[in-house]
């Protein structure tokens, strides 16, 4: 296949720069430009776009944004390592890449990108997850966001996008699709990596909706959700039974049998129940 860019193989440039993997931060590598050009492309509109990366490490997808044509990238990574690399692809790219040394959990990007913004990132899991509630819970709706194209565990990817009646079905599901739409465009396995991790990766695009599927305010359904997932064998009428005095009436007006389990209940309903709480407080 052609090369996306006249930049050294990503073999090279960790060869060159002493990359080796990191288990502290979790670092396991994309080498295959033609991937993380395809990763790239599952992150919608480039040109139009400043893209916000999070952990570019050599910079395997960077390069792959920034030749898909991504307006500008802005890519935090904590391995100052990691800099002399990247400084090479800015200069491939004038003007279009700026590197921020540090921690993604730390640092504000806002004031570095202009609107439509979208979010690419290939992290390690705990960091991955801790952002993406993040992202999913901002003060105000519409987030910042356009979009979220993010690596994850299989594993995680799968409680993303899960629907009721599946094990997968819990907190993240509901987090994530209560005002974004999730789909797993790519999955991939543990020798797309380098070194390879234990389990399988799949590729998240999250689309941020103008507002809510369903009306509800979120910190009623974020504590109501939680205490039904928190005892998820339970009937919500027992689960529940903290969250609001006259738990029993709330789940009639949202109309969920008492009985019911939390990973039984959609969304619509969800928000239901969390409306007829607040409406009583
Ligand atoms: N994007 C590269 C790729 O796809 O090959 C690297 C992916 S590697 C799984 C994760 C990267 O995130 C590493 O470069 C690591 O140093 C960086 N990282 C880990 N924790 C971070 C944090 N809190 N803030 C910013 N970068 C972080």
């Amino acid at each position: 296949m052609a090369a996306i860019d006249d930049l050294p193989p990503l073999r090279e440039v960790i060869e060159t720069h002493g990359l080796r993997a990191k288990k502290t931060l979790g670092q396991n590598f994309l080498l295959d430009l033609n991937l993380t050009a395809r990763i790239a492309r599952a992150a919608g509109d480039l040109p139009g776009s400043d893209i916000l990366e999070i952990g570019p490490g050599p910079g395997g997808l960077t390069r792959g944004l920034l030749a898909e044509g991504a307006r500008k990238v802005l890519a935090i990574e904590k391995d100052g390592r990691c800099m002399p690399a990247l400084a090479e692809i800015a200069a491939h790219y004038p003007g279009r890449l700026q590197v921020i040394e540090g921690d993604a959990l730390e640092i504000d990007p806002l004031a570095h990108l202009t609107p439509p913004i979208r979010v690419a990132a290939n992290l390690p899991y705990n960091v991955g997850t801790e952002l993406l509630v993040r992202w999913l819970t901002p003060k105000a709706w519409p987030p910042f966001w356009e979009s979220l194209t993010l690596m994850f565990q299989r594993e995680v990817a799968e409680r993303i996008v899960a629907q009721p009646g599946s094990k997968a079905y819990g907190r993240l599901a509901i987090l994530a699709q209560w005002r974004a739409s999730a789909r797993i465009v790519l999955d991939l396995p543990p020798q797309a990596f380098v070194p390879a991790p234990k389990v399988s990766s799949a590729v998240v695009h999250l689309t941020a909706l103008p507002e809510p599927r369903f009306p509800a305010d979120p910190a009623v359904l974020s504590r109501v959700v939680a205490a039904g997932f928190n005892q998820r064998r339970k009937m919500l009428r027992a689960s529940l039974k903290g969250v609001a005095p006259g738990i029993e009436d709330h789940l009639a007006a949202a109309n969920i049998p008492p009985t019911e389990r939390a990973e039984q209940v959609g969304l619509e309903a969800w928000c239901a129940l969390a409306r007829s709480i607040k409406a009583a407080s």
